[in-house]
């Protein structure tokens, strides 16, 4: 539940932000991705700064934000490196799905906790064969007097590797029809007090493109016990229901990370064409590369725009899944399209790993595909729009 914030408010939270953005996290960022290690003092500083709570309630000792100064968050952290976002989105949603779906009793365990970073996580819902279409999945959990056994096998799970707990999302009901009210989701605390994983948990991390620094792994359950406390909302057949309620806030965080790529992306090129001559001039003043960064700083500008947009009808109470649809559609595909022109902009230079240019490029893809692939979400957009003008 989001709290009022006052204008002063919001621009003492942004300038702290900013400050720490500009001063901590931007002169680490190459090193770590480059080198693909975890950016552990980076966690550190998230959990002082209060971001494992950011959009918590008040009430279990979160900061309880609008999304509309959230997203504001994620765009300026997103513009220095989009990858750190991860640390604490990947965890909020997780605990959003705790605060929406749960019951008192599992509220008032698990979020106090989730606030100050003590647990930390993610979302399992993707299986190797089933991302788009989630219902598909095969991961299974049986219930064995108070507990539940769980086997099957999550991949591309953000936060499994460093964190230690997830929100799973498994089919308790391998038959009933539809197939969504077989899924069930579960908080799985998945390490023990000395941060060792529990018996019937692997997580094998995976090699990526962009996005790096950042644990994305497979996770193997095998016969892995959970309590039946731990089913959230404490009643099985709600697990897709709980998953895709939460898309909403997700669509906004993404969309939030792809204009921040957008916007970092644009702010390098600015300065790289006005420090780079060719034929006696700064590149600024070739009119090819006004028309794209003139393109650039539009699409930068439409991206705060949608996503703010959402943000309010969110923050409103308002259904706002298409608003949401079309500012991650937008601000994700203008992250990729400005990180693509700094590239042509930078030239030779862009290839070279000693700038930063070729990490947004290899992290901006990455936001078309996360919480519903940009295909899924223009079909979505779309479906609303025969919806609200049906002849
Ligand atoms: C770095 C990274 C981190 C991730 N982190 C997480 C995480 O923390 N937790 C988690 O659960 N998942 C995570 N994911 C998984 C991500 O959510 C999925 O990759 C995404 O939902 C797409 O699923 P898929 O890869 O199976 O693609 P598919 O569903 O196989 O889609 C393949 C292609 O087909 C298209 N397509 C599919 N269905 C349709 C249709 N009906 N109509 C038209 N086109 C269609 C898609 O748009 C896409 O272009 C992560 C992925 C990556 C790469």
């Amino acid at each position: 539940m989001s709290e009022a914030y006052s204008k002063e408010d919001e621009l003492a939270i942004l300038d702290m932000i900013n400050k720490w953005v500009d001063n901590d996290v931007r002169p680490i960022a190459q090193k770590y991705d480059h080198a693909d290690e975890y950016p552990h003092e980076l966690v550190e500083q998230m959990k002082e700064l209060g971001l494992f709570g950011a959009t918590i309630s008040q009430e279990y000792g979160g900061m309880g934000l609008p999304a509309s100064i959230y997203a504001k968050i994620v765009i300026k952290v997103a513009s220095a490196w989009m990858a750190p976002g991860g640390v604490f989105n990947s965890h909020l949603i997780q605990a959003s799905a705790v605060e929406r779906c749960g019951t008192a009793e599992q509220k008032a365990r698990i979020l106090p906790r989730m606030v100050t970073g003590e647990l930390r996580g993610g979302i399992a819902l993707t299986e190797p064969n089933a991302g788009s279409d989630l219902q598909a999945i095969n991961t299974v959990a049986v219930k064995d007097g108070d507990d539940y056994i769980i086997n099957g096998a999550k991949t591309w799970i953000t936060n499994s590797l460093n964190g230690n707990s997830l929100a799973v999302l498994v089919k308790t009901d391998t038959e009933i029809q539809p197939r969504h009210k077989g899924t069930s989701m579960f908080f799985v605390e998945t390490k023990d007090s000395a941060g060792n994983f529990l018996p019937g948990i692997e997580v094998i991390k995976m090699k990526k493109l962009g996005y790096r620094a950042i644990d994305t792994c497979e996770v193997v359950f095998t016969n892995f016990r959970v309590s039946a406390n731990n089913l959230i909302g404490g009643i099985e057949g709600k697990g897709f229901i709980q998953a895709v309620g939460g898309l909403e806030l997700g669509r906004i965080n993404v969309a939030a990370r792809g204009a921040g790529i957008a916007l970092g992306a644009t702010e390098l090129a600015v300065k790289y064409a006005q420090e780079r001559e060719t034929f006696g001039k700064a590149i600024c003043n070739h009119q090819a590369i006004q028309l794209k960064l003139g393109e650039m700083a539009t699409k930068v500008e439409a991206a705060r725009l949608l996503i703010e947009q959402a943000a309010e009808k969110y923050d409103a109470g308002e259904r706002c899944d298409m608003e949401a649809g079309m500012a991650k559609y937008f601000a994700s595909e203008a992250g990729v399209y400005c990180a693509n022109e700094a590239m042509r902009i930078f030239g030779g230079y862009s290839y070279s790993v000693e700038y930063d240019i070729e990490r947004y490029y290899r992290d901006a893809m990455l936001m078309c595909i996360g919480e519903g692939t940009n295909e899924m979400q223009r079909i979505i957009i779309s479906k609303q729009l025969v919806e609200k003008y049906k002849i």
